[in-house]
């Protein structure tokens, strides 16, 4: 379908490709507005969850769970990535672009310094405070 090979990197422009192809082919671009679109990554986020729910706090990794576990992790991961990049786009955002402009705002937000010294800390950039 993608006509990507399956170890290749992926990007977000081909991701939004493909839903746009994959919603035009089965006419599904009438229900694909904003909010539906919303609506539904929610939804995927709740079937996220419900694979977390009452596991408590698991290990970085998940070397505990069964594969079929982890197949499913990643199907639903892909379902709120799928909708992220379709809502972006129907609300004309770049989504790479302004991932990177809000890593670059946390980054003034939260300077490195300040962070390696202690990463509790919540001390905010003095050039961008409310106090400066
Ligand atoms: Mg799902």
């Amino acid at each position: 379908m993608t006509g990507v090979p399956a170890d290749a990197p992926v990007s977000l422009d081909q991701l939004k490709q493909i839903m746009n192809e994959f919603a035009k082919e089965r006419n599904w671009e009438q229900f694909h507005s904003p909010r539906n679109l919303l609506l539904a990554m929610v939804g995927e986020v709740g079937e996220l969850s419900e694979i977390f729910q009452w596991k408590g706090e698991v290990p970085k990794g998940l070397p505990d769970w069964k594969e079929e576990e982890k197949v499913h992790l990643g199907e639903e991961l892909s379902d709120v990535l799928l909708y992220l990049v379709r809502l972006s786009d129907m609300c004309g955002v770049d989504l790479g672009k302004a991932a990177l402009r809000k890593v670059q705002l946390n980054a003034k937000k939260y300077p490195k310094k300040v962070s390696e010294e202690d990463p509790s800390s919540t001390t905010k950039d003095p050039a961008t405070s409310e106090e400066a």
